[in-house]
């Protein structure tokens, strides 16, 4: 890929490939009653919807890489333009005009791993899938939580031992969004079990098609299977896909952390990816844009959602100046649940029965999906509780919370 100019020109360079590849959206906002429905949080489909869209996404994916669209950020040595984040924006905001595939499947691997890798990994580690990653070959998932390990994820007990040039890997790790499809996955195991729990994990990058990796879907109440328990057995992995030092895991995994609550939190709009005017056509849909009560609270919502945008976009300039996400960006992520919550609550006063019973009409019933989503939300990525206690404590200097396993016997 050439030089680049200006952002305008690189603009012009956008719209160039996408017009050639793409069909634009129409100027105007689907109509009630228009097309899907849909706008749950979580994916609900089949095994095999799953896998044929991941295949129309990997194909989009390596169109969009190979025409010097895929990694605008990154270092040339694997495949990206080192250009300023401003360009990754406006490549965004290009895109978004166009009907594309859309791109979740690789959130996680774009989002949280790839900069793990970038920011922690070996040389082989970064050769081998920083590329295959932004170029859509390889997909990623994250092997944090397990049952005993969520919020306390120092306290895992998923064991790496050292046998020369591997570790050999054994444990269970739960709640693993997308391993159903992931070719590698970014574990922390415990490496070291005599040191403070903190100071003996390490960080690896682990082959999900390696023997041994067990792969068991857990449904969740939405419907769908989204997220997994993931069971190791004698699982051998070489050293150089060690992630930073042994024992250096925790700082390893704090990068994916704050990465992740920025990727949720930021990206997602302030809580309303479908827009707040869905909202009020679903009042008139309902004759009810004159009730006191749900003005109010789509009121209440609009302005949430707007100040959350704004919070995001501050964040965003942050990026840009080239500063590395800090705790503050765990704010985004808790303004995005606390206003799907309000959107929860104004759906079930603005709905009543339809929200439980499905009657078959449009932009109804649907809604039940985001309802029930919501809680996981709430969950995923650091609960509330845990970002108060954060914002509480690294951005607002307040008193640490007492932590029971660290207190010193009196
Ligand atoms: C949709 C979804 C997708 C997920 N995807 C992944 C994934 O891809 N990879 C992965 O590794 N994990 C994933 N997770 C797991 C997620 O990271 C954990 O569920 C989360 O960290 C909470 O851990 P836990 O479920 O063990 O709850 P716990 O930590 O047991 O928390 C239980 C309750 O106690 C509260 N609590 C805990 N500690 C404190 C404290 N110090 N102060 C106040 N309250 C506290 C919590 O807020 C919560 O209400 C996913 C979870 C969800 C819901």
């Amino acid at each position: 890929m050439g030089a680049v100019g200006g952002l305008d020109e690189f603009e012009q360079e956008a719209v160039g490939f996408l017009d050639a590849h793409a069909s634009r959206r129409p100027d105007r906002q689907a109509a009630w009653g228009e097309g899907s429905d849909q706008v749950g949080l979580f994916e609900e489909k089949s095994r095999e919807q799953e896998l044929a869209e991941l295949a129309e996404a990997q194909a989009w994916r390596r169109q969009v890489f190979d025409a010097g669209f895929g990694w605008l950020t990154g270092p040339a040595r694997y495949g990206g333009r080192e250009l300023p984040t401003s360009y990754e924006r406006r490549w965004q905001a290009v895109q978004a005009r166009y009907d594309v595939v859309a791109g979740n499947v690789f959130g996680i691997g774009l989002g949280m791993v790839a900069p793990t890798i970038l920011a922690h990994g070996t040389d082989a580690a970064k050769d081998r899938y920083l590329r295959a990653l932004h170029r859509g070959d390889v997909v990623a998932c994250q092997l944090f939580s397990e049952p005993g390990a969520g919020s306390d994820l120092a306290s895992l007990q998923t064991k790496a031992e050292r046998d020369g040039d591997v570790w050999v890997v054994n444990g269970q790790k739960v709640w693993t969004s997308g391993a159903q499809f992931s070719d590698i996955g970014e574990i922390i195991c415990r490496t070291d079990p005599n040191v403070a729990k903190h100071k003996g994990l390490t960080g690896f990058v682990v082959d999900m098609h390696a023997a041994g990796v067990e792969v068991r879907p857990l449904r969740q109440m939405t419907g769908g299977a989204s997220f997994n328990e993931v069971f190791f057995s004698d699982v051998v992995v070489p050293d150089d896909h060690r992630l930073g030092a042994v024992n250096g895991g925790w700082g390893v995994a704090l990068t994916t952390l704050m990465n992740e609550r920025a990727a949720i939190g930021v990206g997602a709009a302030g809580g309303a990816p479908f827009g707040t005017s869905r909202l009020i056509e679903l009042l008139r849909h309902l004759g009810r844009r004159n009730d006191p009560l749900l003005r109010q609270q789509l009121a209440d919502i609009w302005i949430n959602v707007h100040v959350a945008r704004f919070t995001n976009l501050r964040a965003m300039e942050k990026l840009q100046a080239g500063q590395i996400p800090g705790p503050e960006l765990s704010i985004a992520k808790l303004a995005l649940t606390n206003n799907l919550q309000l959107i929860s609550q104004f759906l079930t006063s603005a709905l009543g029965p339809r929200l439980i019973a499905d009657t078959g009409e449009w932009g109804t019933y649907a809604w039940a999906e985001l309802v029930l989503g919501v809680p996981g939300y709430r969950v995923a990525g650091g609960t509330d509780e845990v970002l108060r206690n954060i914002i509480g404590e690294r951005v607002l200097g307040l008193p640490k919370e007492p932590r029971a396993d660290t207190r010193t016997p009196s």
